[in-house]
């Protein structure tokens, strides 16, 4: 059986080495021309992740940091919450780069973008823009937030502006003075400025080191930013406005100097120091994406061409892990029955529209207060958000999540 993905990032390499393993003829097509491992920063680890891992044929994360707990700082540098949850941290490239390299080279193609899918024939046909056609059993989108495959299969789901955006920035361990050193490097942190949330974690280093003094530490710190104002800074110094997101050499300075300027002003001293000292800035509007459907026929969507959750839940690396293990699944029960991939995918579809609807559902939660420009998550009461509870509930699988998720249905 013949499968075609769409995108080589982790979630279309997570599904092209399981399928491999099932006996599945493979081939990866990646619309950017060059490897992707400069992308993406660090990531919470997680047991099933590395169970994952080991299913696609690589080894589950041994490298990563080590940190005790979690701490809330309110907007003077005051700890308002503790929580002691020990996890680790590893990096998105270190997933990317051990699932890259299990998979064959000659069946991974680079600067290959799909422009359209031909459903007209009992098997679905894959169009390129360099005009190769490709035939297969399955296709599977695996192509992001804005899926051309979804456009293909589910045009009316777009990328939803959450109102937010996230400016990012990445630091050696060795520019941070030695206070945050010693005090803060070691801790996920979560900060309530009056103004978003930011948090801060240590992430490997650029050889993966994990020692003390060879990390590098990475903030987000997440804004309220209205339309008109996504749109002034998604507009270049040229006056072209780009859609989505902006490659961070065209940021316009003003903006970079607006960040350094707020972050005087409004973080608390010794988070200030972070942003100051960040060698790059990246600004990423956040968007939420929730289909109504993610298989049509003999195509499928898993990863973020699915569902994108709010970064808050910081599970898009495990749900397109999960998404690929589920896919796989499907198939090997439907095919040891005698059905066709079609109607493996319906089953894919009733198993994962749920969890993908619900992790968007609780990440709008974790983020409704910045969505709505509030000073604070606590100053909704009905909120019920402390700093105690969302240090205790971000960054986590969903199954520690409460049960009661209807009470989150906000939106
Ligand atoms: C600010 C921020 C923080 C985050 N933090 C975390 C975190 O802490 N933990 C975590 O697990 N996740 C985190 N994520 C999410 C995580 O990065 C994504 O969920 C994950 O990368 C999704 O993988 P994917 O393979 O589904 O899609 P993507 O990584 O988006 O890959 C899609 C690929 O498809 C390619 N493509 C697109 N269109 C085409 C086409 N037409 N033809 C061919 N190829 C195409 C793209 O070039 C791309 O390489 C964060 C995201 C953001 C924005």
């Amino acid at each position: 059986m013949k499968a075609v993905i769409i995108g080589g990032s982790v979630g279309g390499l997570f599904a092209g080495n399981m399928l491999r393993a099932r006996g599945w003829d493979v081939r990866i097509f990646e619309k950017v021309a060059s490897t992707l491992e400069s992308r993406g920063a660090g990531i919470a680890g997680h047991d099933e992740l590395g169970r994952l891992m080991q299913r696609a044929g690589v080894a589950a994360p041994t490298r990563g940091i080590d940190v005790d707990g979690r701490v809330a700082y309110d907007r003077s540098g005051a700890v308002v919450a503790r929580y002691a949850h020990p996890q680790y941290l590893t990096a998105w490239s270190f997933v990317y780069r051990r699932l890259h390299e299990a998979f064959p080279a000659d069946r991974y193609h680079l600067g290959k973008e799909l422009v359209g899918i031909d459903r007209s024939a009992e098997r679905p046909v894959a169009l390129f823009a360099d005009g190769e056609r490709v035939a297969a059993d399955l296709i599977i989108g695996a192509d992001g937030f804005r899926s051309r495959v979804r456009q293909e299969i589910a045009p009316e789901i777009q990328p939803r502006y959450a109102g937010y955006v996230a400016c990012r920035g990445v630091m050696n361990e060795s520019l941070l003075s030695s206070d945050f050193r010693d005090r803060i490097v070691g801790l996920y942190s979560f900060v309530f400025p009056g103004d978003g949330q930011l948090i801060g974690y240590p992430m490997l280093g650029p050889d993966e080191s994990s020692d003390p003094g060879r990390r590098r530490y990475s903030y987000l710190w997440y804004r309220h930013t209205s339309e008109a104002g996504l749109r002034d800074l998604l507009t270049d110094a040229s006056g072209t406005e780009h859609q989505y997101s902006i490659p961070p050499p065209l940021v316009r300075p003003e903006h970079i100097e607006r960040l350094r300027r707020d972050a005087q002003a409004r973080l608390p001293a010794q988070f200030a120091e972070i942003v100051l000292r960040a060698e790059q800035h990246l600004f990423q509007p956040i968007y939420d994406v929730c289909s109504t459907r993610i298989a049509v026929g003999a195509v499928a969507l898993l990863g973020d061409a699915a569902f994108v959750a709010r970064p808050h839940v910081g599970i898009g690396v495990l749900k397109a892990a999960q998404d690929a293990g589920a896919l796989v699944d499907s198939l090997e029960a439907c095919a040891s029955q005698g059905l066709s991939p079609a109607q493996a995918l319906r089953a894919y579809e009733r198993e994962r529209m749920p969890a993908g609807r619900s992790a968007v559902a609780f990440a709008q939660h974790l983020g409704w207060f910045i969505e709505h420009g509030l000073e604070t998550p606590w100053s909704e009461g009905a909120l019920g958000q402390t700093p105690e509870y969302l240090i205790r509930v971000s960054a986590r699988p969903m199954e520690h999540i409460p049960d009661d998720l209807a009470r989150v249905m906000i939106n």
